[in-house]
């Protein structure tokens, strides 16, 4: 460990990203607790269309819930490393293949408000745990309301109809394409993601995400 990261440590000693609770010395990222506790997702989620699974890490509850929202809202960007090494994880139990690691954008004027696109920043961390590149494949055009204020399929469907646009198609087109976000809820956004990513010319497209609620459209 450097002086300073000694130093930061020393200022600010680190938490568990879920409880909070101070991490012992053989502890990082999150507790032991956590580690052996959280709702863990088997396997993979299929929800929405145009991309063939969703690997998700951990079902959206309980300590789940308010580590994600202490990350979108509380200022806490430094929890995308520890999601980004979590679905890194997951994707090589799973041995998920790709070409190309991008993620869903948010628009500019949220970013502006935000101060950071945390979907960019949990994509960087598993590009760099993956050794690969972290591509932008797309851009959010037409700012609207948070998927979460919406509540029926139906009508998070409409919410994010034509609001993506493709950016440089020639870096994916005939390319296997992994998809990051934060949370899969409806599959609304990753399913308009993927159909644009697909009509640019995507070959395929998985989606990976830290999160999944517990959903069901029936
Ligand atoms: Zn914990």
């Amino acid at each position: 460990m450097n002086l300073f990261a000694w130093l930061l440590d020393l200022i600010y000693p680190p938490k568990c990203a879920f409880c909070g609770k101070l991490l012992g010395k053989d502890e990082s990222d999150l507790c032991g607790r956590c580690r052996k506790n959280l709702p863990e997702v088997s396997g993979s989620i299929k929800r929405g269309e145009a991309f063939r699974q969703c690997w998700s890490v951990y079902y959206y509850e309980g300590a789940v819930v308010d580590s994600i929202h202490r990350f979108k809202f509380g200022g806490m960007q430094q929890y995308a490393q520890v999601y980004g090494r979590l679905i890194a994880m997951a994707l090589l139990r799973s041995k998920v293949e790709f070409d190309v690691l991008t993620w869903v954008p948010i628009s500019r004027k949220r970013r502006r408000k935000r101060g950071y696109e945390q979907t960019y920043l949990i994509a960087k961390t598993v590009a760099a745990e993956l050794g690969c590149a972290c591509v932008p494949t797309l851009k959010k055009a037409v700012d609207k309301p948070p998927q979460f204020t919406k509540k029926g399929a139906a009508e998070r469907r409409a919410n994010v109809l034509n609001v993506f646009q493709a950016v440089h198609p020639e870096r994916f087109c005939g390319k296997r394409v992994l998809l990051i976000d934060d949370i899969i809820t409806t599959g609304a956004t990753l399913g308009e993601c993927s159909k644009i990513l697909r009509i640019a010319g995507a070959a395929q497209v998985e989606c990976a995400t830290l999160a999944a609620t517990q959903y069901s459209d029936k």
